[in-house]
């Protein structure tokens, strides 16, 4: 049996209760699942312990981060710590543990599962993509650096190359080798999303991913350009597998599509690199409703789901990978059912009441 190790961090605002539900399902599943074995080491990291300390992420929590075989987050943030400069603590913290972890690839699933709210009128054949956020570079290179002169004048720049640039479109390509195909058809496809008809960058962006598409000859490829694809993604959501792009461009259009499925109460995402994974909800720390229990932790604990998938693929595990397809299908089970749910939802449910069914679903499921 192989034991897992995952490095905790709750984080600030809503992350700690959204990571207690995360742990009253997955503490279940270990109970519960033979040859399931986790082990969890919490660390307090964010802006919270920057306001005490003056640090985000001490250097034992990152080395332990970098250690363990998993990194589960919850969110990092509050829009009250900043440093001197202005910026929130939270894109720093998150740049350098990206950064030292090499985790080059985000994936952000934007899924509509039967049962959960969606703000368009007509769903077609429904709502399954991807959004593939470069996770190290573009505009984000810039955090902590960029330059301002005197007053008047300040700038970021965006980093593109080469090798981060055929990471992430390879992931890309890989990730569709995996999947079902577009919903409308099945067909399989990656579409970069740019802004090639400006930007140097991201001409060269677009240039080297169809470099990399060559390799996958059986996968339809294209282009869209970053304001077009904000509105197909509205309009013919179904029409779309795995979108790849710049880091910022991810972020954004991440949302967008948390949006369209529900909120970003169902929003996971899995950050990989070659060694490393770290996995956290889409959402933020939306501080206005930490500390009352009411916060959606679907978000987080379909993250888990993610990290058991990629601790399984990883170690060639049947009982983990087994178990991240369980919890997905008990989180499906729930939505559809309809009757368990947080207020962001139109529920009247608590934070713990929807871990505990999630975690009863399991059980149920597994007898
Ligand atoms: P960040 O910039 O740190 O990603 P953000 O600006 O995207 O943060 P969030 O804190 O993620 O902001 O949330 C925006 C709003 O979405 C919140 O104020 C809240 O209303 C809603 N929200 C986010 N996450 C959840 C959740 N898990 N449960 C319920 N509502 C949520």
């Amino acid at each position: 049996m192989t034991s897992y190790r995952i490095a905790q961090l709750p984080g600030d605002g809503i992350g700690p209760e959204c990571m207690n539900a995360t742990r009253i399902v997955l503490d279940r599943m270990v109970a519960d699942i033979p040859g399931l074995d986790l082990t969890f080491t919490s660390h307090h990291a964010g802006a919270q312990l920057y306001r005490e300390t003056g640090e985000t992420l001490p250097a034992a929590v990152l080395e332990d981060c970098i250690a363990a075989d998993a990194v589960l987050l919850s969110a990092i943030g509050l829009p009250d710590v900043r440093h001197p400069d202005g910026t929130e603590v939270q894109p720093t913290m998150m740049v350098g543990l990206r950064r030292a972890l090499n985790v080059h690839s985000a994936v952000r699933p934007v899924k509509l599962y039967p049962g959960a709210p969606c703000v368009l009128k007509e769903i077609g054949p429904g709502i399954d993509f991807v959004v593939i956020r470069e996770n190290l570079e573009g505009r984000f290179a810039s955090s902590g650096g960029g330059s301002k002169v005197g007053n008047e004048v300040a700038t970021d720049t965006m980093v593109v190359t080469r090798k981060g640039t055929t990471q992430v479109s390879d992931f890309a390509f890989r990730l569709s080798q995996r999947r079902n195909g577009r919903p409308s058809d099945g067909n399989k496809m990656v579409t970069c999303v740019d802004k090639a008809n400006v930007f140097r960058s991201l001409a060269f962006f677009r240039e080297v991913f169809f470099d990399v598409a060559k390799s996958y000859p059986e996968i339809h490829s294209d282009a869209v350009y970053v304001d077009a694809m904000s509105l197909y993604m509205v309009q013919n959501p179904w029409d779309f597998d795995v979108l790849v792009m710049e880091n910022q461009f991810g972020d954004i259009l991440s949302d967008l599509g948390a949006g369209l499925v529900g909120g970003l109460g169902l929003g996971p995402s899995a950050e990989i690199g070659d060694v490393h994974g770290l996995f956290q909800p889409s959402h933020g720390t939306a501080p206005q409703l930490a500390g009352k229990n009411v916060a959606n932790p679907l978000a987080t604990i379909l993250s888990a789901a993610m990290m058991l998938d990629w601790l399984g693929d990883k170690h060639n595990d049947n009982v983990c990978l087994e178990a991240g397809v369980a919890l997905e299908a008990a989180v499906a089970e729930l939505l559809r059912a309809g009757d368990v749910r947080t207020p962001d939802l139109g529920g009247t449910s608590s934070t713990t009441e929807v871990a505990e069914a999630v975690a009863d679903l399991l059980a149920l499921a597994a007898s």
